[in-house]
This record gives C-alpha cells, sequence and structure tokens, in this order.
C-alpha cells in the first residue's frame, strides 16, 4: 500500500537516525522526498539506497538555522518535484547540557536556534507552498522533555522542544482553514546518535531504557512509523496535536 503516493515531502535531519529512517519509509510509501543535514556524503549514500529501493529523492545539504536553506529546500521541491505536501521538521540537537548557572548564552543560543528557529524558518517557507496545493502536513519534532518530564540538565533542550508545541498550536489554527495540519511528533528514547549521546555508557543505557513503560528505547524506524501516519491522510483529523510515541516514559513511575 501507497500511503504517500504522489506526495512530495522535505526531510530535515534525515544523515542520520530518526530521519534517514524516516526518509527510506516515506520514499518506499510512495513520496518524492528531499533530504537534508549538513553532511553531504550521509545525505548522498542515502539518496542513492533510496533510488536503488526504487524511489525518487534528492540531497540538499545545509544548516537548518539559515533563512536560506529553509528557502532552497522548499524551492528545490518546487523545482524538482512539483511542489510540496509533507515537511518533517526534524533535524535538532541534545545541545549543551548542564545546570543552567554554568551555561553560556552560545550554547543555549546553538540548541534553540538548531531545535526551535529552525522550525520558524522552514515553516515560513513551507506553509505557502503547501497552501499553493491546497493543503498539507506538517510536523515538527518535539521530544517528552520539557512536556512530561523535566530531564536536570537539559534545559535548552527542553524550552527549545516545548517552544515547538505552542508553534505547531498557533500554525494549526492559522492554517487549518487551509487544509494544512500541523502536528508535534514525541518520542521516547530513541537508538540513534543522539539518543546514545545521554545512553553513553552501558549503566546510562539500561537507566534510560528502564525509564519506559516497554523498557528498551525505540528504534528509528519505530518512529519513522509514526511520522508517517501524521504525514498520511490517516491521521486527517489530527491537528494541533502534541503525540507521543514515547514507549509511556511519560507515564511509567518505577
Ligand atoms: P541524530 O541521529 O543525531 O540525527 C539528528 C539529525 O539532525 C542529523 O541528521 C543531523 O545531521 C541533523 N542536524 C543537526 N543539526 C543540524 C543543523 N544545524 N542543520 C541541519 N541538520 C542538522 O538524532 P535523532 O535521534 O535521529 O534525532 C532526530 C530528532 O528527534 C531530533 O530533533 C531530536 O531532538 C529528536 N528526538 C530524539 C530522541 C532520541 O532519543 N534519539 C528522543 C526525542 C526526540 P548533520 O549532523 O549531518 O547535520
Amino acid at each position: 500500500m501507497n500511503l504517500l503516493a504522489n506526495r512530495v515531502a522535505i526531510i530535515t535531519g534525515a544523515s542520520t537516525g530518526i530521519g534517514h529512517a524516516t526518509a527510506r519509509l516515506f520514499a518506499r510509501e510512495g513520496a518524492a522526498v528531499v533530504v537534508a543535514a549538513r553532511r553531504q556524503k550521509e545525505l548522498d549514500e542515502l539518496v542513492g539506497t533510496i533510488s536503488s529501493e526504487g524511489g525518487r529523492a534528492l540531497p540538499l545539504a545545509g544548516d537548518v538555522g539559515e533563512e536560506s536553506f529553509a528557502q532552497a529546500l522548499v524551492e528545490l521541491a518546487v523545482d524538482r518535484f512539483g511542489g510540496l505536501d509533507i515537511a518533517f521538521n526534524n533535524a535538532g540537537i541534545l545541545g549543551a547540557t548542564g545546570p543552567v548557572p554554568q551555561m553560556s548564552q552560545t550554547e543555549w543560543d546553538e540548541v534553540v536556534t538548531t531545535n526551535l528557529t529552525s522550525a520558524f524558518l522552514g515553516a515560513k517557507y513551507q506553509l505557502p507552498a503547501m497552501a499553493a496545493r491546497k493543503g498539507g502536513s506538517l510536523i515538527f519534532t518535539s521530544t517528552f522533555v520539557g512536556y512530561t518530564a523535566g530531564m536536570p540538565g537539559m534545559a535548552a533542550y527542553a524550552a527549545s522542544k516545548a517552544g515547538l508545541i505552542g508553534l505547531t498550536q498557533v500554525l494549526a489554527v492559522e492554517h487549518g482553514p487551509q487544509n494544512i495540519r500541523v502536528n508535534a511528533l514525541l518520542p521516547g528514547g530513541t537508538d540513534t546518535p543522539a539518543g546514545r549521546e545521554f545512553a553513553n555508557t552501558p549503566e546510562a543505557l539500561a537507566f534510560v531504557r528502564n525509564l519506559h513503560a516497554l523498557k528498551r528505547m525505540a528504534t528509528p524506524e519505530e518512529i519513522a512509523q509514526s511520522a508517517l501516519y501524521l504525514a498520511s491522510d490517516a491521521s486527517s483529523f489530527t491537528t494541533g496535536a502534541a503525540m507521543l510515541a514515547d514507549g509511556g516514559v511519560s507515564i511509567n513511575r518505577v
């Protein structure tokens, strides 16, 4: 079944992890995908993989914190694939961790720019392109951190990711009349390079797994399935949502 037949999608953070798995899944479901991240080589390899699986993909390397890159991604989707239906604004970093009194403004700014300002910039160019197609699905990757759990040391990450939920709600009401749905996806701990950044010792990994009701981390492919739900017509009446796909980390009490 091709859930995304004839759709065009932008996927940021596609060089590794959740974005990489989602790009492959969206392409397998029939979407033409524009894949974005800073690392060109990884994007080229991903495009090669998608092409070998019979899919259509184009890479564009750049920094999601830069407005010119957000604009270029949409232009590429429109010029080469004919429009834009789906944007999975997923690129993000954990960034500097530790107590706020020890955090520099430069460290704070890097996280907020990469995780939150990028979403504003992406939406700014993606929404008019979707409106031209008379509808679309905009998705931001947030997290349970800062929404259902206050994790020590993660102030910048939590604040930036919680900001995405506010942005989601406003954009959902502003663009609902244009048939554009806007949702935030909130993964639990996911086994990616970023997920391993925190779970970086056997003890830390066991701790992270145990936080979840399911007693494990997600695979990137599992989170990609949730992104597919939000991208496809399967979620046609879902907008403005903060959708947990978190293995029960938010409700688990151990
Ligand atoms: P990941 O494997 O480290 O992937 C992060 C992606 O973002 C990479 O493709 C990276 O590519 C890209 N990226 C980072 N900074 C960028 C920038 N300035 N410009 C362009 N691309 C940039 O992490 P992941 O776990 O898949 O994370 C994906 C999203 O899920 C993130 O927003 C993360 O916060 C969120 N999340 C992750 C978890 C988890 O446990 N893993 C849980 C909840 C939410 P380049 O380095 O090539 O630029």
